[in-house]
């Protein structure tokens, strides 16, 4: 079929209506739409399971039922690409877990889903403090080892370390 203007309207139109309805809400939802930052959809959804909603959604006679996917996308790209589908992520925490989800399926009201997203940019941030700490403290104890093993040579060659308390870091991890 012939992408025209018409088509590319109908398309941007749903999917401006889509991403405002599924759309992971965003601190700035209501600025300009061009100027719009990203919106995300969730996880779960792919390009092919929203051209399957675009395409559910026509009537039977409307000829827009013979748009492919492929310039489904097309067109997704070049007129909405600030809506985007959230990657997947399986490594996520318990609270990352709880608060994406509230975010996608509970948050109600603009101010619940504020205080969420806010919780959830405070978790994260507490999360990266305590991955720094962590790797800072698995590289201090790697440093220490390698003291360690510089001024013990021969005694650790020999297996035979006479006892003596070393000043040093070592690091143990728990799963
Ligand atoms: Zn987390």
């Amino acid at each position: 079929m012939v992408i025209d203007k018409d088509v590319a309207i109908t398309v941007k139109n749903f999917l401006l209506n889509y991403a405002e309805v599924h759309g992971l809400p965003s601190p700035v939802r209501n600025v300009n739409r061009v100027t719009q930052s990203i919106i995300f959809l969730p996880a779960e959804m792919s390009y092919k399971s929203v051209h399957r909603d675009f395409l559910a959604g026509l009537e039977e006679d409307n000829t827009l039922r013979a748009l492919k996917y492929d310039a489904f996308r097309k067109l997704w790209h070049q007129l909405t690409p600030y809506i985007q589908i959230m990657s997947p992520r399986t490594d996520l925490c318990d609270t990352c877990q709880h608060l994406r989800n509230d975010l996608q399926f509970k948050a109600r009201k603009e101010e619940e889903a504020q205080d969420l997203l806010k919780r959830y940019k405070e978790h994260l941030a507490k999360a990266k403090l305590e991955r720094n700490y962590y790797n800072k403290n698995t590289k201090l104890a790697e440093e220490h080892r390698k003291l360690i093993n510089q001024k013990y040579p021969i005694a650790i060659a020999k297996n035979k370390i006479p006892y003596r308390s070393v000043d040093a870091a070592a690091h143990y991890s728990y799963d």
